[in-house]
């Protein structure tokens, strides 16, 4: 069985400069898997092989590979205003998107701050989180808390307050004064739960416990993602996030929902926030912002938030943030292009129309061999297999090696399989996504 997509068209020597992130280089310069186009659901190979992207790249292309609005926005954008520094000024297309992205947000969140990526966008969040405390001469609230199993990116404060051991191991201290809420899956009460869990709920307390511990006037913010991504797809329990927005409410604690993957539309609203109705202070978004096509990150603020910086002399710089690339014109052209895609598509409503046939065709492998649980939410799944004693991670390995050899490109992350299509999919090819896994799965031992 072989794991190459494509013969590269590249020599070993052409391809030793690109250090590859995320990868096993050696590994992969041996056997290398390179595409060199794609379109709606499809990746392609040099040699014409199609490949069914179910993972909508990396959770972000949410309208479809190479959606032609936005290819052409970026074009033309390019030729007209290709940059405009961000110290001080600014272009139109900027509070355009700005305008319209707020706009979709739950209430009262109606500002937003852009940056390039998730990961920036989490560190962002963060020092916003402490500037705000500071603002309002409450300097003591500089305490961070994330979750087990969170993920928020790889910047050194998005990795302080994630809960993924391996990705934290190797790079010496993180931020000091950092705690973590335990994750919520629990195989024994809420394994193959379609959607929300029942179970888990009193989980949010133990932001209470910790509340108790340092004493909660020195906590300045709470960050999770509202649906657990990289960790393995975890919806929250039923009245789990209601239940950390109150106690963050009681001790005037910041929540920041972290919805890189949940935003535009993964789980067939705008944002998580939308979909459960609960209204965090701030929202980290990027990946569907510009449909993957040009590298963009906000973080969406509570007017109360903002308004808190507002209140200094007016010649002053309010929060001394930014990047060389924050509102690139590029990306700005790519995000309104891609908001155009997203309504004229409806494509959040056809999410949350397709889940049901989503959850049916996940849930049917229940059953199958060494299958522990299923999960999944909107257009996201996770199916988690039993790791074969002594050998983690090689079941996984193995059904995406069998999906890749009948062009079909899914997620591994151990023996969990995670999948999280272009919000475009079929029902045809959900049946054929669905049914590889399942002849996979019959034939691991
Ligand atoms: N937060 C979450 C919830 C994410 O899923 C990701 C990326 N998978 C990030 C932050 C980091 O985003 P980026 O890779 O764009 O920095």
């Amino acid at each position: 069985m072989t794991t190459t997509l494509d013969e590269a068209p590249l020599s070993r020597e052409a391809m030793e400069a690109f250090w590859l992130p995320f990868t096993a280089n050696r590994q992969f310069k041996a056997n290398p898997r390179i595409f060199t186009g794609a379109r709606g659901m499809y990746y392609s190979t040099a040699e014409g092989r199609q490949v069914m992207d179910a993972m909508a790249g990396l959770w972000c292309v949410n309208a479809g590979h190479a959606a032609p609005r936005i290819a052409d926005a970026i074009k033309r954008q390019a030729g007209a205003l290709d940059y405009v520094s961000s110290f001080g000024m600014s272009h139109p297309l900027a509070f355009t998107l700005a305008t319209r992205i707020t706009a979709m947000a739950p209430q009262g969140i109606d500002h937003i701050f852009f940056v390039n990526s998730g990961s920036e966008a989490v560190d962002t969040a963060l020092k916003i989180a402490r500037a705000y405390h500071q603002a309002r001469g409450d300097g003591r609230r500089t305490r961070l808390i994330g979750r087990a199993k969170g993920y928020h990116g790889m910047g050194f404060g998005g990795l302080s307050v994630a809960g993924i051991a391996r990705h934290r191991r190797d790079f010496g201290p993180l931020l000091g004064d950092v705690d973590h809420l335990p994750h919520t899956h629990h195989p024994e009460h809420n394994a193959f739960s379609r959607g929300r869990p029942a179970w888990g709920a009193h989980l949010a307390d133990e932001l209470e416990a910790l509340c108790q511990i340092h004493d909660a006037s020195t906590i300045a913010a709470v960050i999770v993602e509202p649906v657990t991504g990289s960790g393995g797809v975890l919806p929250p329990p039923v009245g789990y996030l209601e239940r950390l927005r109150e106690i963050c409410d009681r001790h005037g604690i910041l929540l920041i929902f972290d919805e890189v993957i949940t935003g535009f539309g993964r789980i067939g609203a705008p944002f998580a926030a939308n979909a459960f109705g609960v209204t965090p202070d701030i929202i980290t978004c990027a990946k569907g912002m510009t449909n993957g096509a040009v590298p963009m990150g906000g973080v969406l603020v509570h007017r109360r938030v903002h308004d808190a910086f507002m209140e200094g002399a007016p010649e002053a710089v309010e929060l001394m943030h930014g990047y060389t690339y924050s509102a690139h014109p590029l990306a700005c052209a790519a995000g309104l292009a891609a908001l155009d895609t997203y309504q004229e598509e409806g494509l959040f409503a056809r999410c949350a129309d397709i889940s049901p046939v989503w959850e049916a065709a996940a849930h049917a492998l229940q059953g199958k061999p060494h299958v522990v649980d299923i999960r999944n939410i909107g257009l996201l799944a996770a199916i988690e297999l039993a790791p074969r004693p002594g050998a983690a991670g090689e079941r996984g390995a193995a059904v995406l090696r069998h999906c890749i050899d009948k062009d079909i490109l899914i997620r591994a992350a151990g023996d969990t399989l995670v999948l999280s299509p272009p919000l475009i999919i079929s029902d045809a090819e959900i049946e054929r996504l669905f049914g590889t896994i399942a002849e996979a799965l019959s034939g691991l031992n």
